[in-house]
């Protein structure tokens, strides 16, 4: 069997590591916020190319943190994109802020950057570009329709750590950046945890006391906060990883560039790497109109995919009210019908890989000989 992920493997690679983190906060009795999870700030941040870093107990909080310290509020509207997963949205519609949807561009699954202007509004105030699939998003253009019409701009980096645009690192090309910890993440916690990174002093310090009850000392509750607190435990498991980090992006990326060699010539569509882009493959999706079957015989032959996502947000029954329908964003409808992600993490062997790709050729093979048998018939 060849897992879609397979953490077993990697934390058996760091376990002495690990445990002793664990058990230096067990020892400590230190288990939300302190000295793990500031060190694990000014680290992570570091990686990033930030000034700041404020850890927070997931993805999801991140988002919704760095949306209120940038202002944005009831009335306000914030453009994203539908192919992405939920929480992007949920993010907004925490903040009590409208989403607006702009189409992806299809060679690399992030927004399409040529449809943003036309969305902009009179109540128009942020812009979340999504690193989908661990690539940045044309970030250049994004930047300047900011400055042009005064809007923030914060990454959705959950799925992008490490990845550059440009040689710059994500998270921090933006107002603010937004990472997840989820245990799947190409940095995940054994739990939940998330982070946001920024250059701006004010917005990190604002993000710093909603996280924790909004209070600027305790128990001085100067803004209605929340509790958003990462976990000790979690930054000490996350500080062994992020040293480990570099080189399991490494990892993915010779993986996907294995990928990218054993499938050249099927007819399969593979991941266009763009050319600003240092992509750090959290997911390799292939397409076809025939995705349901061939997920069922990989699966038959021990090889397990996923699925990211199956569903544009804009179709989804939890965002009916947002008043979209089928047919209005065809790019991320037809994204979400045909991609099929592959086995992904750094560990994945040669003999993986190769056993993944031949399966793959084999079913886009099928396919071409019973065309031309059609087209003889
Ligand atoms: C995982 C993810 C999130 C949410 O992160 P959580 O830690 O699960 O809350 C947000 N956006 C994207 C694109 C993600 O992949």
């Amino acid at each position: 069997m060849i897992p879609f992920v397979d953490l077993k493997t990697q934390y058996a690679s760091i376990k002495a590591e690990v445990n002793a983190a664990i058990q230096g906060v067990l020892d400590s009795c230190q288990f939300t916020l302190g000295s793990e999870v500031s060190a694990f700030e000014t680290e992570f941040a570091a990686h990033c190319q930030a000034a700041h870093g404020i850890g927070v107990n997931s993805g999801t909080s991140a988002l919704h943190l760095a949306l209120l310290a940038a202002g944005i509020g009831p009335g306000d509207e914030v453009i994203t994109v539908p192919f992405t997963f939920m929480a992007t949205v949920s993010a907004v519609d925490y903040a009590r802020a409208t989403p607006v949807f702009v189409d992806i561009d299809p060679r690399s699954f992030t927004m399409d950057v040529t449809a943003i202007e036309a969305a902009i509004t009179g109540r128009t105030k942020a812009i979340v570009p999504v690193h989908l699939y661990g690539q940045p998003a044309d970030m250049d253009p994004i930047l300047e329709l900011a400055r042009r019409h005064g809007l923030v701009v914060i990454e959705d980096a959950a799925q992008a750590h490490g990845a550059e645009y440009k040689g710059r690192r994500v998270g921090s090309i933006g107002d603010l950046g937004c990472f997840s910890f989820y245990p799947g993440k190409n940095l995940g916690a054994y739990g939940e945890g998330g982070m946001v990174v920024t250059n701006n002093s004010g917005h990190a310090r604002t993000i710093r006391m909603l996280r924790d009850w909004g209070a600027e000392k305790k128990y001085d509750h100067v803004l209605k906060g929340y509790n958003y607190r990462l976990e000790s435990l979690q930054a000490a498991v996350l500080r062994v990883k992020l040293r480990h980090l570099d080189r399991w992006t490494e990892g993915r990326r010779a993986a996907a560039d294995r990928y990218d060699r054993s499938l050249a010539g099927s007819g399969i569509p593979t991941p266009e790497c763009m050319p600003y882009a240092r992509h750090v493959y959290h997911i390799y999706a292939v397409r076809n109109s025939e995705r349901q079957r061939w997920q069922e015989t990989l699966l038959a032959q021990g090889i397990q995919t996923g699925i990211h996502y199956p569903f544009p947000v804009h179709l989804l029954p939890a965002f009916a009210d947002l008043g979209y329908s089928a047919g209005d964003f065809p790019h991320s409808e037809s994204a979400a019908a045909e991609v099929l992600s592959l086995p992904m993490f750094a560990e994945l062997s040669v003999e993986q890989t190769d056993a993944i790709a031949d399966a793959l050729r084999d079913l886009a093979s099928v396919r071409a000989a019973s065309r031309s048998w059609a087209r003889t018939a």
